[in-house]
């Protein structure tokens, strides 16, 4: 009985806080098919809060994989022009996106790395015109995880199907906030936390950001006019939305040829089908000029050749080490909730919501303010019990940001 409740106030949750679905709006779900149970409950409060027409995209990953292992070469250099059509007509009409993401991290672990390269490439050029609209909050998108046996046996490998399944069933209940009472208002309260941090860093206005733990030790600048985001987001007409369910961070970009250093994973990474784990990037003026990996090292290589910017950062996010999600203690091998149990950054394009007036910067421009356009955008997660982060204003005083893993103020 409580599993149903808490299922129904978790669809609740995604349907009001993270896309926050208005009256006469259309609704994209893009879901797995094991989760069709949630994605039903979901469709019903959609249409409870006036949702004018969902739409449901299934996906099913044995199809997927079947697809890799024996479609011809040629399929995965082509993405169909049609899904991404349907992308682009409903964000033009004003409609949302809802995101179920519940991968298999290991689901394509013995396909062609290259077979998965050139489709993630040509998914990427498909999906621009779409991505444009997310990545500035032209329409609201969100998404939110729900437990596969194969996600759920990846987390926790020594117990049953069943007990894994419902373990992280409990974990995703507690870090997205959804066991309490009154999950809507504990977002409101959450986001309105959030915001503290993020009003902080942006009246502070930081020129730098230097990282330090026992190996990472990276200097970053941050681009004039940036700005610090966190929670909710508004779209063109005012309406909040929650892109990530769960969330702790605060982001912002960094210059794109002003990073230099090394830095660390500290969580493993799940890219296309495949775990990338204990690796490490060196920045010269922004570009990796080298990298290393003890695992998926040929993955993280496709990743950071996808394209010029893909040599890029384009994100910093800054997440404490005491958090919701880092005190389950769980890793979970899926990006949504290990970003947020973890400072990271991001490889790939940054949000141009981060930059004053980001909006009307023509794409010629965007390397004069420091800003990194990519196919791409992939975040890995640096954090760790040993961060220190200072940051330096324009007028060169410097403040501690985080001591030992956690907000020093
Ligand atoms: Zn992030
Ligand atoms: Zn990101």
């Amino acid at each position: 009985m409580d599993f149903e409740r808490n299922l129904d106030k978790y669809a609740e949750l995604a349907v009001k806080v993270g896309v926050n679905i208005q009256p006469g709006q259309e609704l994209l779900v893009r879901s797995p098919i094991e989760c069709a149970p949630f994605v039903r409950k979901v469709v019903k409060h959609a249409y409870d809060t006036g949702a004018k027409n969902v739409y449901i995209e299934w996906s099913d990953e044995e199809c997927t994989l079947i697809r890799y292992l024996n479609a011809p070469e040629e399929v995965f250099n082509e993405y169909p022009k049609w899904t991404a059509d349907q992308y682009v007509d409903i964000a033009k009409k004003g409609g949302a996106f809802l995101s179920i993401h519940a991968a298999n991290p290991d689901l394509l672990k013995d396909v062609d790395p290259q077979r998965v390269a050139n489709y993630q490439k040509a998914s990427g050029l498909a999906l621009k015109e779409w991505r444009s609209y997310t990545l500035s909050d032209k329409c609201k998108w969100s998404i939110v995880s729900i437990p596969t046996e194969a996600w759920a046996k990846k987390v926790f490998p020594d117990v049953s199907s069943e007990e894994a399944i419902d373990k992280l069933w409990e974990a995703i209940f507690k870090c997205s906030r959804v066991d309490g009472q009154d999950p809507i208002e504990a977002w409101n309260k959450h986001n309105e936390d959030l915001k503290l941090r993020m009003d902080f860093l942006n009246n502070k206005n930081f020129k730098t950001l230097k990282f330090k733990s026992e190996k990472t030790d990276l200097t970053m600048e941050l681009p004039e006019g940036h700005i610090w985001l966190s929670g909710a987001s508004v779209d063109p007409n005012g309406v909040k939305f929650n892109p990530n369910i769960p969330t702790e961070e605060v982001f912002c970009l960094p210059h794109k040829f002003k990073v230099n250093g090394i830095v660390y994973s500290t969580k493993p990474l799940v890219y296309g089908g495949n775990v990338i784990d204990n690796f490490s990037l060196t920045f010269k003026d922004g570009r990796i000029v080298e990298f290393t990996a003890e695992k998926g090292y040929d993955t993280l290589e496709k990743l950071i050749s996808t394209d010029e910017g893909s040599h890029y950062l384009g994100e910093v996010a800054l997440v404490p080490f005491k958090s919701p999600i880092s005190d389950t203690n769980i890793v979970f091998f899926n990006t949504l909730y290990d970003e947020n149990a973890s400072c990271h950054f991001a490889i790939g394009s940054a949000y141009k919501t981060c930059i004053k007036d980001g909006d009307n910067i023509k794409d010629e421009d965007l390397d004069k303010y420091g800003i990194n356009d990519s196919l791409t955008h992939v975040d890995f997660m640096i954090g760790s019990p040993d961060m220190n982060i200072i940051g330096e204003t324009y007028n060169g005083e410097t403040i501690q940001i985080f001591k030992d893993g956690n907000w020093a103020f």
